[in-house]
C-alpha cells in the first residue's frame, strides 16, 4: 500500500454532472424514482404491497411521547419481534405495532440519502423541506438511550440485539448513517447526523471485547462501511473502533450466530449456513466470495475502508484476493454478481448459468461500492474496469426506461414462457416490476445513479482521478506545501456511444497537480497525444500528466471504441461455443422485438464485421448493432422430434439471417419477448 496514492471520492457539490447520458438517469431519479419512492414508503402506490415504513416511524414518536409523558407508571405494551413481516389483519383496525418486513425502516434510509445526493445537483427547496419533516419523523422514533429501529421500538425493546443473523438492525442502522452522512454533506444540516450519532454510541456500549458486552456481529452487512464513513466525517476514533470490532469478530468461534439462537441445531463445520453470512472463518483467511452476495460485497467494501483507514495490509491483502475471485471467476459478463437465487447467493468458480442467473441489481451496486474503495488505495485501473461495466449494463438495467419499474434479478437469457412455467425460473421475471414488498433493488438504484459522479472522480490533495468519463463541471481544490488553490476542470463527453473526451483546465492561479486517466481495458490502442508525450507516463492503466496548470488549456483523449467479439473462459460450460458482443463498456443483447422468438437459433461469426447504427429508440439515442449471420431453419410444429443428420452439412440446415442488437441496459423496455446476452459460434 503505498499512502501517497490513497485518494477519496470527489464530493458530490464540488461536481455538476451535465453529461448527456447519466444527466437522463440523474433526471429519472429526481423526477420518477424519489417522488415514487416517497409514495412508496407512505404507501401511497395502488396495487403494491404496503411498506408501512414512514407509518412505523410516526407510531414509535407517539409511543415514544407516551413514555416520556408517564414515566415509570407507563405500560408497556408489548408484541413478538421474532416475525420477519407482518401484515395487519384487514378485518380488523390497525393494532399499534409494527408493520410490514422487519428491515423496513432502511428504506427511508436510502431514501434521504438519494434525496441528499439529488440535492447537489438539483437545489429543490420543497424536496429538501419534505425530507426536513420526514427526518422529524424519524427522529422523534428515538429512544431516550439512543436507540432507533422502530421494529423492536416498537414492538418491545427489551429485545433489541437479540437476533443479529435475521432482524436487520444492524443493518438498518448501517443505512441511517450513510443515509444521516449524505443529507449532512448536502445540506450542512445535522439533526439527522447528531441522531445516528447517538444511536452508534449506544451501539458501543451493547458490543466490544469488554466482558460485559456482546460479541455479535451482523447477519448482513453494512454497518462496517457505514462506521467507518461516519468516522471519516466525525475524526471520532470510537466509530473506527466500532467497525473494526464488527469486522473482526466476524468468522470466530464459538459461532455468535449458534450462542444467539440456543433453540436451534448448532452448524457444523464447512455446513452453508456459515457461508450465508461470510462467518465460515475470520475475513482475513476467506479466499472464496461466497454466500449471499449482496450481504458479501458490502462486507468486503468494509474491509477496503477498514484496510485504507488503519494501513492494514494484511486485510488489503484478503480483499485483493476475494476481488481477484470475484472478477476472474464469479461475475457476469453484465457486472452481474450471484449465480443462484438460493440464499441468492455466489456458487462456486465458473457457475454462471445464463437464464437462472440472480445477478441481483443490488450485488452489481455493491460490486461498485468494493470497487471504488479498492481505488481509493490502490489506483489499479482494473478496478474501474470492472465498475464502468456494472455501471453501463448490470445495474442500469435493473431500471425501465421510464424509471418507473425495475429488474431485481438481471438475467442474461430470458425465455418468456419458461419463466412463466418452469418453476426453476420464477424468480426470473421477463418485464420489470412497479415495486416489491421487499424493496431493496429501486431505492439502491436511486442512491447510486444520483452520485455516480463519486464514483467517477476521487483526489488527494495534488492528483484527480478520472475513472469513468462523463461531461461535468467540477472543481479540483490543490493543496501543496505552499498553497490552496482551485482547478475548473470541465469534461466533455459522449460515453458510452464514442471514446472522445474533452477536458478543459482552468487554474486560477499556476499550481503544480496531477491528473491521472483511466485507459479501459476495452481500449487496445490508446494513442497518447503528440503533445503530452513529453510529460505523460502510464501506471497501472492510468494516464498520469503531472505539470504546472498555467493557464487554460485543453486536454483531448480518444479512446477507440470497436466492437468486440467475446467468448468466455472454458471453465464456464454455459458459454462454450457461445459468443458475445460487447461495444466499449456496453454490453449487447438480443431481443425476440428485432429478430425472432427463437434467439438461440442465431449463430455468429467473429470474422463477420458489425454494422453500427445510431437510432432512437422511445425518445432514447443508443446504438444498435447488425451483424450478418445463420440462422438454423426451423421445423414445421408437426416435425419429428428427433431427426438423423448423417451426411448433412452445417450449412444445410442454416438461413442466411441478420441479427440486431440492442444494449443489455435497454432490454425489456419494449413489451414481452425473449432476449440472450449469448449467441452461437460458427
Ligand atoms: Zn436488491
Amino acid at each position: 500500500m503505498d499512502q501517497k496514492n490513497f485518494s477519496a471520492s470527489i464530493a458530490l457539490r464540488n461536481v455538476q454532472v451535465t453529461d448527456t447520458f447519466w444527466k437522463k438517469e440523474l433526471e429519472l431519479v429526481r423526477k420518477e424514482v424519489i417522488p415514487y419512492q416517497w409514495d412508496a414508503l407512505n404507501d401511497r402506490i395502488e396495487g403494491a404491497e404496503k411498506s408501512y415504513c414512514m407509518r412505523n416511524f410516526k407510531l414509535a414518536g407517539e409511543v415514544n411521547r407516551k413514555r416520556r409523558a408517564l414515566g415509570t407508571s407507563y405500560q408497556e405494551v408489548t408484541y413478538p419481534t421474532n416475525q420477519w413481516v407482518t401484515f395487519p389483519d384487514p378485518e380488523k383496525e390497525l393494532e399499534e405495532r409494527f408493520y410490514g418486513w422487519y428491515f423496513q425502516d432502511s428504506d427511508f434510509a436510502k431514501w434521504i440519502e438519494a434525496v441528499a445526493y439529488s440535492l447537489t445537483q438539483y437545489p429543490d427547496k420543497a424536496l429538501e423541506e419534505l425530507a426536513d419533516s420526514a427526518i422529524d419523523q424519524v427522529v422523534e422514533a428515538q429512544l431516550e438511550n439512543g436507540y432507533l429501529n422502530t421494529h423492536y421500538g416498537i414492538n418491545d425493546p427489551k429485545n433489541a440485539f437479540t437476533n443479529l443473523r435475521d432482524a436487520h438492525e444492524l443493518y438498518c442502522f448501517g443505512h441511517l448513517v450513510e443515509g444521516a452522512l449524505a443529507y449532512y454533506e448536502a445540506t450542512g444540516k445535522t439533526k439527522l447526523l447528531n441522531a445516528v450519532e447517538r444511536y452508534a454510541d449506544y451501539i458501543g456500549t451493547v458490543f466490544g471485547l469488554e466482558e460485559d458486552k456482546k460479541k455479535g456481529y451482523p447477519g448482513h452487512e453494512i454497518v462496517e462501511m457505514a462506521l467507518c464513513k461516519l468516522y471519516e466525517v466525525t475524526k471520532k476514533q470510537q466509530y473506527l473502533d466500532l467497525a473494526t470490532f464488527f469486522v473482526e469478530e466476524r468468522g470466530k468461534r464459538p459461532y455468535y450466530f449458534d450462542l444467539e439462537h440456543p433453540e436451534e441445531k448448532p452448524a457444523k463445520e464447512g455446513e452453508l449456513k456459515f457461508f450465508y453470512n461470510q462467518a465460515h472463518a475470520p475475513v482475513r483467511e476467506q479466499k472464496d466470495a461466497t454466500g449471499h452476495a449482496v450481504r458479501a460485497v458490502y462486507l468486503y467494501s468494509g474491509m477496503a475502508d477498514l484496510a485504507r483507514l488503519t494501513q492494514d495490509e494484511s486485510l488489503f491483502a484478503a480483499c485483493e484476493t476475494l476481488w481477484n475471485d470475484i472478477t476472474q471467476k464469479k461475475m457476469y459478463l453484465t457486472g452481474g454478481i450471484g449465480s443462484t437465487h438460493l440464499g441468492e447467493a455466489f456458487t462456486f468458480p465458473f457457475d454462471l448459468p445464463n437464464d437462472t442467473a440472480y445477478a441481483e441489481t443490488c450485488a452489481s451496486i455493491g460490486l461498485v461500492f468494493f470497487a471504488r474503495r479498492m481505488l481509493e488505495m490502490n489506483p489499479d485501473s482494473k478496478y474501474a474496469d470492472v465498475m464502468e461495466l456494472a455501471l453501463y449494463n448490470g445495474i442500469l438495467s435493473g431500471m425501465a426506461q421510464d424509471g418507473k419499474s425495475f429488474f431485481y434479478v438481471n438475467p442474461l437469457e430470458v425465455d418468456v414462457e419458461a419463466c412463466k412455467k418452469d418453476e426453476r425460473k420464477h424468480h426470473v421475471k421477463h418485464q420489470r416490476q412497479k415495486w416489491f414488498g421487499c424493496a431493496c433493488c429501486p431505492p439502491n438504484i436511486a442512491r447510486m445513479i444520483s452520485s455516480v459522479a463519486a464514483y467517477a472522480f476521487t483526489e488527494n490533495a495534488t492528483t484527480l482521478w478520472f475513472h469513468l468519463y462523463m461531461g461535468a463541471n467540477l472543481t479540483k481544490v490543490v493543496k501543496t506545501q505552499d498553497k490552496t488553490t482551485s482547478l475548473h476542470i470541465q469534461v466533455e463527453s459522449q460515453f458510452p456511444w464514442s471514446g472522445e473526451v474533452l477536458i478543459k483546465v482552468r487554474p486560477e492561479e499556476p499550481v503544480e497537480a496531477t491528473m491521472a486517466f483511466r485507459i479501459p481495458a476495452w481500449c487496445k490502442h490508446f494513442p497518447i497525444p503528440e503533445e503530452l508525450k513529453a510529460i505523460a507516463t502510464i501506471q497501472k492503466g492510468y494516464l498520469y500528466l503531472t505539470k504546472v496548470w498555467e493557464k487554460e488549456e485543453e486536454i483531448k483523449l480518444d479512446f477507440p471504441m470497436e466492437t468486440q467479439y467475446l467468448r468466455a473462459h472454458t471453465g464456464v460450460k454455459e458459454d462454450l461455443g457461445r459468443l458475445a458482443i460487447k461495444r466499449g463498456p456496453v454490453v449487447y443483447c438480443a431481443e425476440e422485438i428485432d429478430n425472432s422468438t427463437d434467439l438461440k437459433a442465431y449463430f455468429i461469426n467473429p470474422k463477420k464485421e458489425i454494422i453500427r447504427k445510431t437510432v432512437n429508440l422511445q425518445g432514447e439515442e443508443l446504438v444498435m448493432l447488425e451483424v450478418a449471420c445463420k440462422k438454423m431453419k426451423a421445423d414445421e410444429q408437426q416435425e419429428a422430434l428427433y431427426q438423423e443428420v448423417t451426411g448433412t452439412s452445417f450449412d444445410e440446415l442454416m438461413e442466411e439471417a441478420t441479427l440486431k442488437l440492442v444494449p443489455y441496459y435497454f432490454w425489456g423496455n419494449r413489451g414481452e419477448g425473449n432476449m440472450t446476452v449469448w449467441l452461437g459460434m460458427r
